[in-house]
């Protein structure tokens, strides 16, 4: 017999785990609260980006999901760019960071390419170029949109995979194996919570308890300048925190 599943939200949490249990033969049900998945998957979300994960387990899955991204994008006709990604250096030990990382990355197998301004400028009218010193180039990352993607999984999920959508029904109470919403109920085998930021609808005491609050990521408060300016040290990121200059 088919075990059941019931994941709660319809971003892209939501959305990846409904194709992973329908994989592996779950009858899968999404409820969502909106009639449209509205979240940080829409706000936010878009490039696909192997980059920042350290060598092993995490680069591995991170390029795998990025061949699920192609596959998938090509069955239903979503728009996605092979970009890669150019990280920039203006400052001697930012240069320094990308030189190392280069190497690191090198050494395991990664296609990654040093540029110098010249080329970069040349290449990339979009860059800043006053006192650019390089560029770290990786082929791996690439962009898809959102928006179109957020709108269009469900429907893809529902055609290839039979999962079925439950929209505009806001969870209230979950466990283990039921959970109600709209003055109804239902049960399943498995019941994956994928609601993003909120914390507080289904599980306010443990956010009470966990002494948990809500924050503004901080990059929405910088200015443009001082992103560019960040540097490994001061921004550590999983897959440069063991580099010498880090
Ligand atoms: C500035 C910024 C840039 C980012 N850029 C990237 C990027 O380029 N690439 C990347 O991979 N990640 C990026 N991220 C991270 C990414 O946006 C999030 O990790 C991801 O969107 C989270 O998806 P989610 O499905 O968990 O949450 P959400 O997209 O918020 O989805 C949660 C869903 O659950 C629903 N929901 C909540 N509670 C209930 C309930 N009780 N009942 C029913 N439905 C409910 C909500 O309505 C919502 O639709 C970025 C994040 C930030 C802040």
């Amino acid at each position: 017999m088919r075990r059941t599943a019931i994941v709660v939200g319809a971003g892209i949490a939501g959305l990846a785990t409904a194709r992973a249990l329908s994989l592996r033969k779950f009858d899968v049900t999404v409820i969502e609260r909106e009639y449209r998945a509205n979240g940080a998957s829409i706000r936010n979300f878009g490039m696909i980006w192997p980059i920042g994960q350290p060598a092993g387990k995490l680069y591995d899955r991170a390029i795998r999901s990025k061949m699920v991204w192609k596959e998938i994008a090509d069955k239903s006709g979503l728009w996605y760019n092979e970009s890669g990604s150019l990280h920039l250096a203006y400052h001697p030990d930012e240069w320094q960071v990308l030189q190392e990382l280069s190497a690191v990355f090198k050494s395991s197998g990664r296609p990654v390419q040093l540029l110098n301004a010249p080329d970069i400028t040349s290449a990339y009218k979009a860059v800043n170029h006053h006192n650019l010193i390089g560029g770290l180039f990786s082929p791996a990352e690439m962009v898809v949109d959102p928006g179109e993607a957020i709108r269009n999984l469900p429907q893809y999920l529902s055609q290839h995979l039979n999962v079925k959508f439950i929209w505009g029904s806001l969870v209230t109470r979950a466990n283990s194996n039921k959970v109600s919403f709209n003055n109804q109920s239902l049960q399943a085998d498995l019941i994956c919570i994928c609601s993003g930021a909120d914390f507080e609808t289904l599980y306010p005491e443990h956010f009470r308890q966990g002494k948990l609050s809500m924050s503004h990521c901080a990059t929405d408060f910088t200015k443009p300048e001082e992103k560019i300016k960040l540097t490994a040290r001061e921004a550590p990121i999983k897959s440069v925190a063991f580099l010498p200059s880090t």
